[in-house]
């Protein structure tokens, strides 16, 4: 779950990583009001989740109050394309704090290495917007500590780090304790990411986080309800987000038009694959869990079905212990409770599959005996004129 730079910046402030004093604005004239209590030049940033705001324009700065009301004029509803996100998204809030004087703009991360199996501390001296270009260009910029879990970040570490990042002797110790906060604030808050970007040494010799990006793992956010109240739903598919509150596991794919539904992520990818090579266009993923009661096929199906472009729907249920006719009933009793208006393939494999099978007989729903031969004929249905 990506949280705003406004919100990250909460979370910081509370491990004890220094930020600028600022509000979150959602009108222009609280943009202005922000700005005057701040009473000095501020920065005015566009609060999406995606990184390189300053590139597509969503981060300015203003001298005082007025200038803040007009770029918060300018800037509050507009839609801009962001490149990292490879999206256009809506500014609906700002982030209004007070600038900085920036002398260097250091580069420090931590995430999860899934190779290594640990999280990593990247740190570079050359921070700032074009990061992306030093990793590129100059890797040897860049430094790394893949984290041991039971030893943490003892100052030595981040010492070492540092020194093969080549910062100042002067500037490792002030970076020392801003290193161990942020560990400490990526563990507490079941953090997938947690970069600042620019970390700010500023004209007066301070230091201070100019950004934050923020990534909280989904699974964990039952034990974070203090977390879990960041969530903004405004740039997530309005689909997934229904599903999810369902608690299904839905995927929505862009352009596609056969509804998927299986049991297990392995099954439902590999029946995907399956439609793609019937020269079919997958609409979702959804893993409907464990057998396929009624209830479930239901609230399933009607996931799927909202989506405008979906011209059919297939089922691929692997009923291991779930018996073939119970899973047969529960999709005819939830079809039924449904107003379906295109066609259904259902693939039952397993334990009495065949007695599933006779079952569909009876209905509208098309049986299909092999993944292969549902694949085709959902394909075959979907698209006939
Ligand atoms: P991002 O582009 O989404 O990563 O947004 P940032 O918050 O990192 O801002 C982009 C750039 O704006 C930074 O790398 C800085 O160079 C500049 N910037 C951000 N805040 C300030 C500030 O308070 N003062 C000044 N002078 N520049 C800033
Ligand atoms: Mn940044």
């Amino acid at each position: 779950m990506k949280i705003h730079e406004y919100q990250a910046k909460q979370l910081l402030k509370q491990y004890g990583v220094p930020v600028p004093e600022g509000q979150v604005a959602g009108t222009p004239e609280e943009a202005r009001s922000v700005a005057a209590t701040l009473a000095r030049r501020v920065v005015i940033k566009g609060q999406v989740h995606s990184g390189g705001r300053g590139k597509a324009g969503a981060v300015k700065l203003a001298g005082d109050a007025n200038e803040a009301e007009a770029i918060g004029k300018d800037l509050l509803g507009k839609t801009l394309f962001f490149a990292q996100a490879n999206s256009d998204l809506k500014i609906n809030n700002l982030l209004v704090e007070e600038a900085v004087n920036i002398d260097k703009e250091i580069y420090v991360a931590i995430t999860q290495d899934r190779v290594r199996q640990r999280d990593v501390l990247i740190v570079s001296t050359q921070g700032g917007m074009d990061i992306e270009e030093v990793a590129h260009n100059n890797p040897a910029d860049i430094a790394r500590l893949y984290i041991d879990p039971l030893l943490g970040l003892p100052d030595y570490a981040c010492r070492a780090v540092l020194f093969e990042a080549k910062f100042d002797k002067t500037l490792i110790g002030k970076m020392i304790p801003v290193l161990k906060a942020l560990y400490a604030a990526y563990v507490g808050t079941d953090a997938t990411l947690a970069e600042i970007n620019p970390l700010v040494i500023t004209k007066e010799g301070t230091i201070i986080a100019g950004d934050a990006k923020w990534d909280i793992d989904e699974n964990a956010l039952y034990r974070h309800p203090e977390l879990s109240v960041l969530q903004d739903d405004t740039e997530t598919d309005a689909i997934e987000v229904e599903a999810h509150r369902r608690g299904i596991q839905y995927v929505r794919l862009e352009g596609g038009d056969i509804g998927i539904i299986g049991n297990g992520a392995g099954l439902v990818m590999t029946t995907m694959d399956e439609v793609k090579r019937a020269g079919g266009s997958p609409a979702d993923f959804l893993d409907i869990g464990g057998g396929a009661k009624a209830e479930a096929v239901t609230s399933s199906l009607e996931i799927v079905l909202s989506d405008p472009n979906v011209k059919g729907v297939l089922f691929n249920i692997f009923g291991g212990i779930t018996r073939g006719d119970e899973v047969a009933k529960g999709i005819i009793e939830g079809v039924k409770s449904l107003d379906v208006k295109v066609p259904i393939v259902i693939r039952l494999a397993g334990t009495r599959a065949a007695e599933g099978a006779e079952l569909l007989k009876t209905t509208n729903l098309v049986p299909a005996e092999t993944m292969q031969e549902a694949a085709a004929k959902i394909v075959e249905l979907a698209y006939k004129k």
